[in-house]
């Protein structure tokens, strides 16, 4: 079995005209994405921002859980948030994860040489180094990430005729990581 971690990324992404913007960080994205990453036993979930006092919020949001009352209140969020590694760049995240990591992002878009969730189960399960799995915010990640990274995860679909499957960060990330990693 491989290495896994996963980075959502508040830069760069893009907004809805297509610009690259700067996101603000969710306390729900934490919350929720670290505990699905501890459940599918991921090694580690990057938050990257570039900037410090959002950094700096991020880093408050995970002392409470991991050692101030809501370690005390809620003691199950705990080990999911002592995973949690705020840094400002994807490039801080590989270097303090592996340097030689592939990195697989993600979208709702398919694109031509998407690799699809069968055949990435199946190269998690061989031989191989680590994986960074990337979730954008905003509109989505900045489309040069893509063009740069190892492979790029088929979207989860939608039965419904009009396609719809815009989902949640929270939601896409528990759904990618139940289809590469349940047991
Ligand atoms: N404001 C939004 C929210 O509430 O979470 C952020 C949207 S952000 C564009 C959603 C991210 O989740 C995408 O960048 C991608 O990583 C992932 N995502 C969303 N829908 C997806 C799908 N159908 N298939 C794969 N990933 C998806």
């Amino acid at each position: 079995v491989r290495r896994i971690a996963a980075a959502l990324l508040h830069y760069p992404v893009v907004d809805r005209h297509g610009r690259v913007v700067t996101t603000a960080i969710t306390n729900l994205d934490l919350h929720d994405i670290a505990r699905s990453a501890h459940t599918y036993a991921l090694e580690a979930f990057f938050v990257v921002h570039p900037v410090a006092a959002q950094r700096a919020l991020a880093e408050r949001v995970q002392r409470h859980w991991t050692h101030g009352s809501g370690a005390r209140r809620i003691p199950d969020r705990t080990a999911p948030m002592s995973m949690l590694r705020v840094v400002s760049s994807l490039e801080d995240a590989v270097s303090a994860f592996d340097a030689d990591t592939e990195i697989w992002t993600t979208s709702a878009r398919r694109v031509a040489s998407g690799l699809s969730f069968e055949n990435a189960r199946a190269r998690l399960r061989g031989e191989g180094g680590s994986v960074l799995i990337v979730f954008g915010t905003g509109w989505g990640l900045c489309p040069e990430l893509y063009a740069s990274a190892t492979a790029h995860l088929d979207p989860i679909l939608s039965p419904r005729p009009d396609g719809y499957n815009h989902l949640s960060v929270r939601a896409a990330a528990a759904i990618v990581f139940d289809r590469l990693m349940s047991p």
